[in-house]
C-alpha cells in the first residue's frame, strides 16, 4: 500500500478501535470524541501532506519491496543525500504544527528503521527474533501504521535500592507472565505513551535510562501489537482540546497529542511480534547498540528547529504588536532566540555532515550533536524561550477576550480599546492567544513538560553523556600541559 491519506489513518482508527479512557468514561471513537478528535484530524493531516502533488517527491520514495510511493521517514540511509531527504520530509511534517506536536509518527518509524538494520543484534538469543523485527519493519512501512512507544516501568519508589524490585513486588512494572505455543502473554503497566489513543500500533523496548535490574528476566522484553490488541488499555489525562475555537486555543483545540498510562491485563503477543526475551543484558544494551535513539533524535532536533523558528515568528510579531521592539533588551531576548536557532541548526547539519555507517551498515548521523541539541532544549534553551515569551508578553498574555465576545454587544468596546498602533484588537487579540497557548496554557505547560521530559530525565541523560562521551584526549591535552617545561 502507498503512503496513507489522513481518510484511511482515520478509517484505520474506526475499524479497528484502541481501549481507552478518559474521565471515567470508555471512548467510543477517538476520530469523534470531543477530547481527541482534532488532534487525530491534524495526524490526519500529516498523511495528507505525503499525497499532495507538489510534496510527494519531499514526502515519499519508491519503496525497495513494492515500488510504491512510502512515507520517507522509513527510509534506510545509505548516503548524505538519504540524511538530507529525510530532513525535509520531517521538516515539512513539524511545519505544520510549528513543531508543537512531539510524537508524529516519523518519530517511532525511525527508530524502527534503526532496529531493522540491527536485526543481526536482535536475532543474536532466537534467530526468528531478528527476522521478526525486519519484518516489522516492513509492514509498518509498506502500511503507513501509526505507531506509539513505552520505555519505562511505573515506579513506586525511586531510592535506588527499591527502584524496580518494589515494582516487581507490587506487581506492577510489565513483564512476560507466560510464553505459549501461540506466543507470550505479558501483564503490567508502562508509564507513559504519547499519542497512544490515536496510534494504530503500540512498540514495547527498554529505556536506556531505566535500565532492568539482574536477574529480572521476565522484565526483560520488546515486542510491538495493534492498540486495539485485547487486554490492552490507554489511560488518558484530561484532554487540553476544551472544544474552543481555534481563536481561543490556536494549539489545544489543534494539536492535543494525549499522553496516556497503559497497562496490560495478560495481553498475548504473537510470537512473530516478539523482538527480545528474558536477556537483561540484551535488553539494557539495545538501545546503544542498535542506535535507533540517533535516528529518532534526528527527527527530534528537526522538529525543535522549527518550534524556535516558530516562536521566534510569534515573538517577532508580539513586539511588532506592542512597539516594543525598540527597546534593548526586547531586542536582546529576540537575539538570544535567534542565537538558539542558530545553534540547533548548526547542530543538526553537523551530525549529518559528520554522518558514519553502524556496525549494521546503516548511514547514522553523528551521535553528540543530535544528543546536545536534545539535551539543551530540554535542560535551558526551552524553558528560557516560554519564559521570553511571557516576559515579552507581560499583561497582553491575560487581555484575551474570547471569539465570542468580539461577536457579542461589546465587540466595539474591545475594538477600541484593545487595538495597537500596528494592529487591530482582532489581530492583537489572536496574536496573543496563540502566545498564551504557547506560554502559559495547560497545553503550553504540558509542551514545556514534554521536552523536558519525552528523552528522559535530564540527570540521568547526562550521566550517560558524561560516561560515554570520549574525553580521553582532553585528559591528555591537560597531562601535557602540566608536565610541560
Ligand atoms: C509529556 C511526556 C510525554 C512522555 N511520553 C512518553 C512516551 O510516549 N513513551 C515513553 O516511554 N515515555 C514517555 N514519557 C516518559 C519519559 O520517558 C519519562 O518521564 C522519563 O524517562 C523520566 O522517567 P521518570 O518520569 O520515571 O522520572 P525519573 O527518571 O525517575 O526521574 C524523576 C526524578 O528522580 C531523579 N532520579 C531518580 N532516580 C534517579 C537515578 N537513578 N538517576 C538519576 N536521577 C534519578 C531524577 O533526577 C528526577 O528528578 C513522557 C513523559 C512526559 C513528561
Amino acid at each position: 500500500m502507498p503512503a496513507r491519506t489522513g481518510e484511511q489513518y482515520l478509517q484505520g482508527l474506526r475499524d479497528r478501535p484502541p481501549e481507552v479512557w478518559i474521565g471515567g468514561e470508555r471512548v467510543k471513537d477517538v476520530t469523534t470524541h470531543p477530547g481527541f478528535a482534532n488532534g487525530a484530524r491534524s495526524v490526519a493531516a500529516l498523511y495528507d501532506l505525503q499525497n499532495e502533488p507538489a510534496l510527494r517527491d519531499e514526502m515519499t520514495y519508491e519503496s525497495p519491496t513494492t515500488g510504491e510511493r512510502v512515507g520517507l521517514s522509513f527510509i534506510m540511509p545509505q548516503e548524505l543525500g538519504d540524511l538530507e531527504r529525510r530532513r525535509r520530509m520531517f521538516y515539512h511534517w513539524a511545519r505544520f504544527h510549528g513543531g508543537m506536536m512531539g510524537r508524529t509518527p516519523d518519530y517511532v518509524n525511525t527508530a524502527f528503521v534503526a532496529m531493522a538494520a540491527a536485526a543481526p543484534y536482535f536475532a543474536q538469543d532466537r534467530p526468528e527474533f531478528g527476522e521478526n523485527v525486519r519484518r516489522y519493519y516492513e509492514l509498518i512501512r509498506e502500511q503507513d501504521l501509526c505507531l506509539t512507544h513505552t520505555l519505562v516501568n511505573p515506579q513506586r519508589s525511586r531510592a535506588p535500592q527499591r527502584y524496580l524490585t518494589d515494582s516487581l513486588a507490587e506487581d506492577v512494572a510489565l513483564r512476560v507472565v507466560k510464553e505459549r505455543d501461540d506466543g507470550i502473554v505479558v501483564r503490567g503497566a508502562r508509564v507513559l505513551a504519547t499519542l497512544g489513543p490515536l496510534s494504530d500500533e503500540i512498540a514495547v523496548y527498554p529505556s536506556r535510562s531505566h535500565h532492568t535490574a539482574e536477574n529480572a528476566d521476565q522484565y526483560a522484553v520488546s515486542f510491538s501489537i495493534p492498540s486495539d490488541t485485547p487486554g490492552l488499555r490507554y489511560i488518558c489525562r484530561e484532554s487540553f482540546d476544551y472544544g474552543r475555537s481555534a481563536f481561543d486555543h490556536p494549539l489545544g483545540a489543534r494539536f492535543e497529542e494525549m499522553d496516556a498510562v497503559v497497562t496490560f491485563d495478560d495481553v498475548l503477543v504473537p510470537w512473530e511480534r516478539v523482538f527480545l526475551l528474558g536477556n537483561v543484558q540484551r535488553c539494557n544494551d539495545m538501545t546503544p547498540r542498535t542506535g535507533w535513539i540517533i535516528h529518532s533524535f534526528h527527527q527530534v532536533v528537526t522538529r525543535i528547529m522549527v518550534k524556535t523558528e516558530f516562536l521566534l515568528g510569534v515573538a517577532s510579531l508580539m513586539v511588532e504588536t506592542l512597539g516594543s521592539g525598540e527597546q534593548p533588551h526586547v531586542q536582546e531576548r529576540l537575539a538570544e532566540m535567534i542565537m538558539q536557532l542558530e545553534i540547533i541548526k548548526s547542530l543538526l547539519r553537523t551530525a549529518e555532515v559528520e554522518a558514519a555507517p553502524d556496525e549494521w551498515g546503516l548511514l547514522t548521523p553523528s551521535r553528540f550533536p543530535l544528543t546536545v541539541a536534545e539535551n539543551m532544549y530540554a535542560r535551558s534553551f526551552y524553558p528560557r524561550l516560554v519564559e521570553i515569551m511571557q516576559l515579552l508578553g507581560s499583561s497582553s498574555l491575560m487581555a484575551l477576550p474570547g471569539q465570542a465576545d468580539f461577536a457579542s454587544a461589546i465587540g466595539p468596546d474591545l475594538e477600541h480599546y484593545l487595538a495597537t498602533d500596528t494592529a487591530s484588537a482582532l489581530e492583537r487579540t489572536r496574536l496573543f492567544h496563540l502566545a498564551w497557548d504557547i506560554s502559559c496554557s495547560a497545553f503550553g505547560a504540558r509542551s514545556l513538560h514534554y521536552e523536558r521530559f519525552f528523552a528522559g530525565d535530564l540527570v540521568r541523560n547526562a550521566q550517560i553523556l558524561t560516561a560515554t562521551y570520549d574525553r580521553q584526549p582532553m585528559i591528555e591535552m591537560a597531562r601535557q600541559f602540566l608536565e610541560r617545561e
